[in-house]
């Protein structure tokens, strides 16, 4: 009886594994579609040095809106798009598009103004991807420092001595590297310390909160620390309120991104609050 019960189990299991299969696919029909029909667009998000308020450069944020007027938020495609293999084309898509964009800020922006992008590992291992991303910096007239790549710590899985050799060249031609969400991966100190890396993103999770008064701000304080002693700077994500701010600055954070500043803004709205700074 046991095992007639369990044998039901396993195909109920199995039919809602193939249900979840088959959203997957249509999703990723409709995110190809989508691509090919120019309905995904890059959303930009300013950080800002928290000392002054001074914008330091912008994230590009992917946002895709269906026909219909649905939103469909990057954390639910750029997973598909990474296993089908289709981040390839898609991340070159958003470099492109985000250094076109920055190009149309000479002269507006620093030129300091850094234009920050997501790049998923599938993407860094493409045998290209230095190639083509310093020949798009070039074709567009901007230089390797206006360009900061955003990279999880996923990447410490894969084979890492490829992954350094790539994040080196780039950073002699200026490119900065940070690394994204950090906390929330689980690389080890050493390969940290191993890693050609500028920046420490701190994840939003340790920002979010009353500041001052709980246990996860110890976490932002730690990883402002770990960054100095590896010669690190930081910037933290997911900044809501002024009391977090300040106990941020007054840990050492430079710089910061998040509501109290700026929500990401489509290219309109990012030049409105360009104007207003
Ligand atoms: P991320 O790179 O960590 O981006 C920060 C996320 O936090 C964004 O979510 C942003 O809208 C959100 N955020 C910013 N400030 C605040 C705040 O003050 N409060 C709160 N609650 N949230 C804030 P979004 O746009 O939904 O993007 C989610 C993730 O999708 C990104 O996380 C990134 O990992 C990925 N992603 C987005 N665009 C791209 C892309 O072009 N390529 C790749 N590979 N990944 C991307
Ligand atoms: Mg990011
Ligand atoms: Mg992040
Ligand atoms: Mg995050």
């Amino acid at each position: 009886q046991a095992k007639h019960f369990h044998r039901g189990k396993t195909v109920l299991f199995a039919t809602e594994l193939a249900d979840a299969a088959r959203d997957r696919m249509q999703l990723l029909s409709r995110l190809r579609v989508a691509f090919s029909s120019e309905r995904l667009t890059l959303h930009f998000q300013p950080f800002i040095r928290l000392h002054d308020g001074a914008a330091m450069g912008a994230e590009c944020l992917l946002r895709w809106q269906t026909a219909e007027g649905q939103h469909i938020p990057p954390d639910h495609f750029i997973p598909l798009a990474e296993q089908s293999g289709m981040i390839v084309a898609l991340g070159d898509w958003v470099i492109r598009t985000a250094l076109r964009w920055r190009a149309g800020l000479i002269g507006r922006v620093d030129d300091t103004f850094r234009v920050a992008i997501n790049v998923s590992l599938v993407q860094l291992i493409e045998d290209n991807f230095v190639a083509n991303i310093l020949h798009y910096i070039h074709t567009q007239g901007l230089q390797g420092y206006h360009v900061e790549i955003e990279l999880t710590e996923s990447m410490a899985a894969h084979d890492i001595n490829s992954v350094i050799q790539k994040l080196k060249q780039m950073r002699e031609h200026g490119i900065s590297i940070a690394i994204d969400d950090f906390g929330t991966g689980y690389s080890s100190l050493s390969i940290l310390s191993s890693l050609p890396i500028d920046r420490l993103k701190i994840d939003r999770s340790f920002v979010s909160g009353d500041a001052a008064n709980q246990p996860h701000f110890g976490i932002a304080h730690t990883v402002i620390e770990l960054a100095t002693n590896l010669q690190m700077h930081t910037i933290a994500e997911g900044i809501e309120t002024e009391s977090q701010r300040d106990t941020l600055r007054q840990n050492g954070c430079l710089e910061g991104q998040g509501y109290l500043f700026s929500r990401p803004l489509d290219e309109a709205q990012f030049n409105q609050w360009l104007a207003q700074q």
